[in-house]
């Protein structure tokens, strides 16, 4: 085989073409190749079909001149090779055959024409640059059509791996085009949104604004705009994404009335989803102004809110009401129950809150249990006095946590904008007064702030400190008030009643001192001294000739719904050696009914020890009669109040003779307190009351004034 390159160049420059000269004659072979060299092209030669077979094998070629009538294989063979191994130079039949078979044999077989040798020279450079000229036009077009493909293909592929969605519009908003991320970040196929409107995928709220940047931006033609917009995510129609959406103008050159301008067609936009961005940003501007655990405003937002309803209410001649909110047992049953109940149930009280409140109202939690409530634009303070009941009301219900079932109340205190200031601190700090007002008059109320609480305020700090000196100073002193046993006349047990001998002001009874004691738990440390001293000094008359004397020791909510407060109570027994059948514990029905079961627990607990119990003001508190079956009570004491009333409706049947009737019915000791008069005296006694207490017998004394009169009983008493 023999195969002669003569140049290599292969470009589209139909001089620089390959050819491939085939023939079994060498000398036409070599007289052709000359001839075409001679012109400048790039040839190559080939004895023969299967040299040439070879040859395209090897090489391409953009034309074949190719002889029919060849010894090994001949034309029509080399051109069937061409067609079934896909090889597309363009082939020009020169051959000595001319018969008609022959020639449209080669042409159907897609020859580009046919030559007869002898060939005119002229004539074979001619058809070859013709036949060139077109092989090089197709392929040029070729090219360029797999160029632009591939620039498509490259395009396309950046289009889609765009982070963001990619669309187009046309004039009236419609999508043409749309990246394949509509798709993976909002759900929407693009056949779902090509030919339809922008305002197909707009979030409602957004639409008005989409649309006027879409006509606004569509009339100024000048560059990119950029604008923060919520798509609608297509499965869930309640939910959108944040985008931050560019838009750019298409614009054209178009022709009118002979005058070339530019005009908007349409426009090119991007929209990059900024949903986490935008949901980190509202979360920290959350967190800024929001209480995390009841999601309810903060201090800073209520004091803007705040700031904003006095504007308007100067504006409109309104009132605003502050209210200051402290729940009232709050401490305990964080206490008790732990922190995540304690969490539990702000959340509760917060949602119990929201319910009772307006709209406009801004309820915030101002700090540990205390809440604030904003009620903007009111006519008068009536109607502050309304919501506050409401709010008063909703909280009385238990609250239900886990197992337990706990109940806190509220005490409020009202300032009213603008007659207890006009600046947003000393509105709140007026409530806050007021709100102390309603703790130490023994909570679970509201009051408004009126200026005379002021000074009062102060004097409440002045006494806290003074309450915590005291304690260190050893300045309380426990007093013994007799209880005396209605037939024989004799003493059968004291109560012992706190003290402050103060060293300026003399005296000070517990009625000045005990509710804010309880407010800022001094009144632990108090309670835990009145009941270590009392056991302490009554132990020593039980041991020297008193043994059956009852000692009554009062306990305050609080204490006892300490969770220790068993523990604590035995300990002190322990401590002083005091037998505990001679201590009864008194205690209010406020008390129990706070946490009954937990209460059932610990009362069960004390008279498992001996401990007797006292239910003090009886008939004051709740009314539910309930609790006395259940839990282990021994005494009910008649509260002084229903005492008083004996003279007042004497004659009447007055609720004592009911009280001490139930008593009876229910096999409980009764102590009818703050007896005062004969009448009185001779009233209970009619009705068959046991036991006695007040003035009329005495008053609480210190224990060597008690200690003398129980060694002569009889000498004292009237
Ligand atoms: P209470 O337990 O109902 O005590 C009876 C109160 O009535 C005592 O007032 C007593 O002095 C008073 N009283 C007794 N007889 C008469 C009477 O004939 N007429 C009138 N008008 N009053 C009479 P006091 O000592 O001022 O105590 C007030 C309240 O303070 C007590 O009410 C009790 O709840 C509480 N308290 C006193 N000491 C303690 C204590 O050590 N711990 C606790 N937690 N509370 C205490
Ligand atoms: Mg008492
Ligand atoms: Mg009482």
């Amino acid at each position: 085989m023999k195969i002669i390159k003569s140049k290599q160049v292969a470009n589209l420059d139909i001089e620089q073409a390959k050819i491939l000269v085939v023939d079994d004659e060498y000398r036409l072979l070599t007289s052709l190749e000359a001839l075409l060299v001679a012109q400048g092209f790039d040839v190559t030669t080939a004895l023969g079909g299967l040299n040439a077979c070879e040859a395209l094998k090897q090489d391409s070629f953009d034309l074949v001149l190719l002889d029919l009538n060849m010894p090994d294989i001949d034309g029509h063979q080399v051109m069937d090779f061409v067609a079934e191994n896909n090889m597309d130079p363009a082939i020009i039949v020169v051959s000595g055959e001319s018969s008609f078979t022959a020639v449209s044999k080669a042409l159907r077989r897609g020859a580009y024409d046919y030559l007869r040798k002898p060939y005119d020279s002229a004539e074979l450079i001619n058809t070859t640059r013709n036949c060139l000229q077109k092989v090089m036009l197709e392929k040029a077009h070729h090219q360029m059509q797999a160029r632009l493909q591939k620039s498509e293909e490259l395009h396309r592929y950046i289009v889609n791996s765009s982070p963001d969605v990619v669309f187009m519009l046309d004039r009236q908003g419609r999508f043409t085009f749309l990246n394949r991320k509509v798709e993976t970040l909002l759900g929407y196929s693009k056949q779902d949104l090509l030919g339809k409107s922008y305002e197909t995928i707009i979030e409602a709220e957004d639409i008005d604004r989409a649309n006027y940047i879409f006509t606004e931006h569509g009339k100024k033609r000048d560059g990119a705009w950029s604008s923060e917009l919520r798509l609608k995510v297509k499965k869930n129609e309640h939910a959108s994404r944040h985008f931050e959406i560019t838009f750019f103008p298409i614009e054209r050159k178009v022709k009118i009335n002979g005058e070339e301008s530019l005009q908007v067609v349409g426009t090119y936009g991007t929209a990059r989803d900024i949903t986490e961005r935008k949901e980190a940003e509202e979360f920290i501007n959350f967190q800024a102004y929001h209480d995390l655990l009841t999601r309810l405003p903060n201090r800073s937002l209520f004091k803007d809110r705040l700031n904003l309803a006095m504007a308007q209410a100067k504006r409109n001649d309104n009132q605003v009401a502050v209210m200051f909110l402290d729940l009232d047992r709050f401490k305990v049953i964080n206490d008790s129950l732990g922190h995540a109940m304690g969490d539990r149930l702000l959340q509760a009280v917060a949602m119990r809150l929201d319910n009772v409140i307006r709209k406009c109202d801004t309820l915030s939690r101002f700090g540990g249990d205390e809440f604030t409530l904003l009620l903007p634009n009111i006519n008068s303070a009536e109607d502050a006095r309304i919501i506050a009941k409401k709010v008063i009301n909703t909280l009385k219900e238990p609250f239900i946590l886990g197992e337990h079932e706990v109940f806190v109340g509220v005490s409020i205190g009202i300032s009213m904008f603008p007659t207890a200031g006009d600046t947003v601190d000393q509105l709140i700090q007026n409530a806050d007064v007021a709100m102390y007002h309603v703790k130490s008059r023994g909570k679970d109320g509201y009051q408004f702030f009126s200026p005379s609480m002021e000074v009062a305020d102060s004097n409440r700090i002045k006494l806290e400190r003074e309450i915590r000196r005291a304690l260190e100073n050893n300045e309380f002193k426990v007093f013994y008030q007799p209880q005396i046993n209605a037939k024989t006349n004799d003493v059968i047990g004291v109560e012992a009643l706190v003290r402050w001998q103060h060293p300026t002001r003399g005296l000070v009874f517990p009625g000045e001192f005990l509710p804010l004691a309880e407010e800022t738990k001094l009144l632990t440390d108090i309670s835990e001294w009145v009941l270590n001293s009392a056991c302490q000094e009554v132990q020593g008359w039980i041991n020297n000739g008193h043994p059956n004397i009852r000692l009554s020791v009062n306990f305050s909510p609080l204490q006892v719904e300490h969770p220790r407060f068993v523990d604590h109570l035995l300990e002190t027994l322990e401590r002083n050696n005091f037998p505990a059948t001679n201590l009864e514990v008194e205690i209010t029905e406020n008390a129990i009914m706070n946490d009954l079961d937990q209460m059932t627990k610990k009362l069960n607990r004390l008279s498992e020890h001996g401990v007797t119990i006292a239910i003090d003001d009886f008939g004051t508190g709740y009314s539910s009669l309930n609790y006395l079956r259940k839990l282990p009570i021994h005494t009910l004491k008649v509260d002084q109040s229903f005492v008083k009333d004996i003279e007042e409706t004497m004659g009447d049947a007055c609720i004592v003779n009911a009280i001490i009737n139930m008593a009876h019915g229910l096999k409980l000791n009764i102590v009818a307190e703050g007896v005062e008069t004969e009448v009185q005296l001779q009233y209970l006694k009619d009705l068959g009351c046991q036991e006695l207490q007040g003035f009329y017998f005495g008053r609480a004394e210190p224990g060597e004034v008690i200690l003398s009169r129980l060694e002569s009983p009889h000498a004292k008493i009237a």
